[in-house]
This record gives C-alpha cells, structure tokens and sequence, in this order.
C-alpha cells in the first residue's frame, strides 16, 4: 500500500529568549524526524510535554514549515504555507486542537461554523451545504436544536464534537488531533476518544493521535511512536510498544500506565527533571534520567536502529537487527 503522509528528515529550530535583554537561544524543537501515515491507519505520537510532538503534528500539516526535511501527501509535495495550491490540499488535511473555545469563533453559531469550510471550498449548492451540516452534527453527536447556539452556550464535550464535525466536512483524508481531550472532563475524554475511532472507520481517514496520555493512545493507535526531546526513541505497532517496549525511556512511560483494578507495579520512576528543549543534554538527551546510562551515553547520541518487525528503537543497549534507520 502506498503511504498517504511521508515525512523525511524534518527539523525545526526556534530562537528563544530567556530575558528580555537576553540573547537569543536555538531551541531543537523537532531533530531529523521521519514517519509515515498509511491511508486509514492512526498514528500515535506520544511524549511529555517539550517533546515537539505538537510541532511535528503542525509540521506534518504545513502549518509550522520545516526548515528542512520534506512533507509529501499522496507523493506530492508540500506546497508553501498560505499559497493557492497548500489552501487547496487543506480540505484533505484538518487539524482539530486541544482547547475548543479557542478553536471556535465566539460570534457565530455552532451550524455556520460547521458550514465554514463548505462555503470556503464552495462544495455543494446552499441547500446540500445544509443537509451536510445537518448530517455532521448528527455524525457527532450534536442535537439539532444546537445549530443556532454560540459555543459559550455548549458545554466543552459538544463545542469539541462541534470541532470535528468542522474538521470533517470537507471529508479529509488526515486529520491530526493534537491532545483533542486533554481539556474535557474525563467523564467525556472516553466518549470523544471512541467517537473518533467510529468517525475515523465512518470517514475512511488516517489520524495522527498527539497525546501525552498513554492509555487513550493505546485506546486509538495502530502504530506509536515515543519522542522524547526533539526526536523520535521508539516507533512500533501499538500492540508490542505497550507489550514489550524496549527503550528504557518507553519502558518508564508504560510502567507508569494504570491497569483497572490492579496496584501499580514495577513502576520505574523517572529521576532528574522533566526534558527542557532549551537545554539539551549532549550524547542520548535522556541520558540525565535514565535508569540504565553507561559512559557511552553522555558523549555518543544512539541512533534510530530497526529492532524488529516494523519496529525502532534508539539505545546503546537495545540491540539492532539492522544498519541504522535513515531518519
Ligand atoms: Fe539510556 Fe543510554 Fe539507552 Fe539513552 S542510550 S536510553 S541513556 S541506555
């Protein structure tokens, strides 16, 4: 099968002060990154946060340009940032935020919101732009009568749903959620996490999933992978990465995953502090907090080695079966 995304070698640096007189600071926030989407498959990015998974996620979209690297959907390059032709392939692509509020235009109503990208993208006459605002709302959740509310008047679950009905209207091929139910109550994150998936089967799309929560990526993800500072550490199908994962720094996130009904054990609690972007530490950035670091560690960085089927992993002590990985 033919990828849907591929991302070759993406980085980005961002100029950071740490003062106002203060000089500025190259901050690595996405180091020589590749992956690849599959048509209809989800893509979990997980990570603490300074990680750069949401900045991969909106490079992957164009939305944050790469200074170097390459973006391709359906083989064909990412065009610049606002031109004709990037509009134009937005419609395939949507993005769906973490907070909804700030997502959502306060002045209009829930149904020309949903609207919007049909009006902008000219897709259908007015009357079937309606029956699919209609059609959307029903696909996520929201009652009819909630077509003229404001999002103020929604509670947070219904202005997300309101968010991906949006996102879904120009029926994309992607959509990248970047922590989508990190702000709701988590009563409702099990909802909109399922709801997802069923929309996802629904629409045929392929999702990339940014989380820092483990277990709802397990929930949605066929493939995971675990960046920690900049890069990617481990990259797998959901299944083993959760299984057996082998990097000493995914070994640490999954043993810290709660399992209903059972005490938690084994964890291995992670020293030192948590990954700061503007400080990175020199050979295997985790190296400061990892439970297993050898001499090697502090000087030579790993590199990203297969290590199994479809599987990568970056440590000195976690075997390769193979040269490594061209990022
Ligand atoms: Fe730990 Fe060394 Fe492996 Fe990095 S390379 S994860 S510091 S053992």
């Amino acid at each position: 099968m033919t990828p849907l995304l591929e991302a070759k070698n993406l980085s980005r640096v961002y100029q950071v002060r740490r003062g106002y007189f203060a000089r500025p600071n190259p901050v690595r926030a996405v180091d020589d990154i590749s992956v690849v989407v599959m048509p209809g498959e989800t893509l979990g990015i997980v990570g603490e946060s300074g990680s750069g998974k949401s900045t991969l996620g909106r490079m992957l979209l164009g939305i944050d340009p790469a200074q170097a690297g390459e973006v391709k959907l359906e083989h064909k390059p990412m065009p610049p940032l606002r031109s004709a032709q990037w509009r134009a392939l937005r419609a395939k692509m949507q993005l769906v935020y973490q907070d909804p509020l700030a997502a959502l235009d306060r002045r209009l109503t829930i149904a020309a919101q949903i609207g919007e990208p049909l009006d902008i993208h000219q897709i259908g006459t007015k009357e079937q732009r309606t029956a699919q605002v209609e059609e959307l709302m029903a696909a996520v959740g929201l009652r009819r009568d909630q077509a003229g509310r404001y999002p103020h008047e929604l509670s947070g679950g219904q202005r997300q749903r309101a968010v991906i009905a949006r996102a879904l209207a120009t029926r994309p091929s992607l959509l990248v959620c970047d922590e989508p139910v990190a702000a709701l109550d988590v009563s409702i994150q099990a909802q909109v996490v399922n709801m997802l998936r069923d929309l996802q089967e629904q629409y045929g799309m392929a999702m990339v999933f940014i989380s820092h929560d483990l277990k709802v990526v397990r929930n949605v993800a066929d493939r995971v992978a675990v960046m920690y500072l900049g890069k990617i550490v481990e990259e797998g199908s959901s299944d083993t990465i959760f299984r057996s994962p082998r990097h000493p720094y995914t070994k640490a996130l999954v043993s810290s995953m709660p399992v209903p009904g059972k005490q938690l054990q084994g964890r291995i609690i992670l020293q030192g502090e948590p990954p700061n972007p503007a400080v990175r530490p020199t050979g295997c950035a985790f190296h400061p907090r990892c439970p297993l670091a050898i001499d090697l560690c502090r000087t030579n960085a790993p590199a990203l080695r297969r290590v199994g089927v479809q599987r990568t992993a970056a440590c000195h002590l976690v075997a390769g079966d193979a040269a490594a990985v061209a990022a």
